[in-house]
């Protein structure tokens, strides 16, 4: 699922090649993605140049000069390609646009749970979610994640990947913050020190701040991406030597999320 590191890694490799870039055909795929018609879809598409990408969460916001805006949320499989159009194109390929500069800009879903939405600039509110959504991870100061934790009760964990509380952290990053925090992830908010959230707040930004540009690094003149994070110290570890301590990582999975964390660094 792309996270924050992604999304912005994503966002600023195209900030770099798409504004200005004029939009000369564009192609709806697999319809099932999107909550939009068809021929709305491709009428307003068709002609539009882009202005900059922007993020909100998990959702990539690409704003068109037209006043309109492309909203994706990939979800748990979605994939942008920056490709020449002569590149061979995936089979679960739901959106292609052929850009006046040459390239082509895709949208590739595998398991097709991901949203794609067009709306004007000003009604982004309408975005099922955006309304919802509380502030962005990325940036969220520690005052108002001080005031906003207070309202979530349950496991630290599981607050940390809700929307509704700070928005674009997901499974693998929350594992990577919680022992950046020395945090286990199962312990109850209530339970956290004014110290603890603290750690964790500074920890939500160093753990963002190491992993964007390690993500970044893997776009070259492409982007083709798939997640590779060899660089995470204790997602999908388990089993392996905590980078810390050396203790052997810890691994539970409840529903299909998996989780881990050290014991000894992050104790209960
Ligand atoms: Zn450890």
């Amino acid at each position: 699922m792309p996270e924050i590191p992604d999304l912005e890694a994503i966002r600023g490799f195209l900030n770099q090649r798409l504004p200005g870039a004029r939009i000369e055909e564009a192609e709806y795929r697999i319809p099932v993605v999107f909550r939009v018609t068809k021929d709305d879809f491709v009428d307003t598409l068709r002609g539009a140049e882009f202005g900059e990408t922007q993020r909100r969460g998990k959702f990539l916001i690409f704003t068109l000069k037209s006043g309109h805006a492309l909203v994706i949320n990939a979800m748990l499989t979605g994939r942008f390609q920056y490709l020449r159009p002569d590149a061979k194109r995936h089979a679960k390929t739901c959106l292609a646009l052929t850009l006046s500069s040459g390239w082509e800009l895709r949208y590739v879903d595998q398991r097709l749970m991901g949203k794609i939405y067009l709306v004007p600039n000003d009604r982004l509110s309408e975005v099922p979610q955006f309304a919802e959504m509380g502030p962005d991870a990325l940036g969220v100061s520690l005052a108002e994640f001080s005031e906003r934790i207070v309202r979530f009760r349950g496991q630290i964990k599981s607050m940390l990947v809700n929307h509704k509380f700070i928005a674009g952290i997901g499974n693998a990053y929350a594992d990577e913050i919680l022992f950046a925090a020395k945090l286990h992830p199962y312990r109850k908010r209530t339970q956290l020190t004014d110290d603890e959230v603290e750690r964790l707040h500074e920890s939500i930004g160093k753990v963002f701040a190491w992993a964007t540009p390690l993500v970044a690094e893997q776009m070259q003149e492409e982007l083709n991406y798939e997640e590779r994070r060899v660089f995470l110290k204790i997602h999908r570890l388990g089993g392996e030597p905590c980078p810390v301590c050396g203790t052997r990582i810890s691994e539970i999975t409840a529903g299909q999320r998996i989780t881990n964390f050290c014991r000894n660094c992050q104790p209960g």
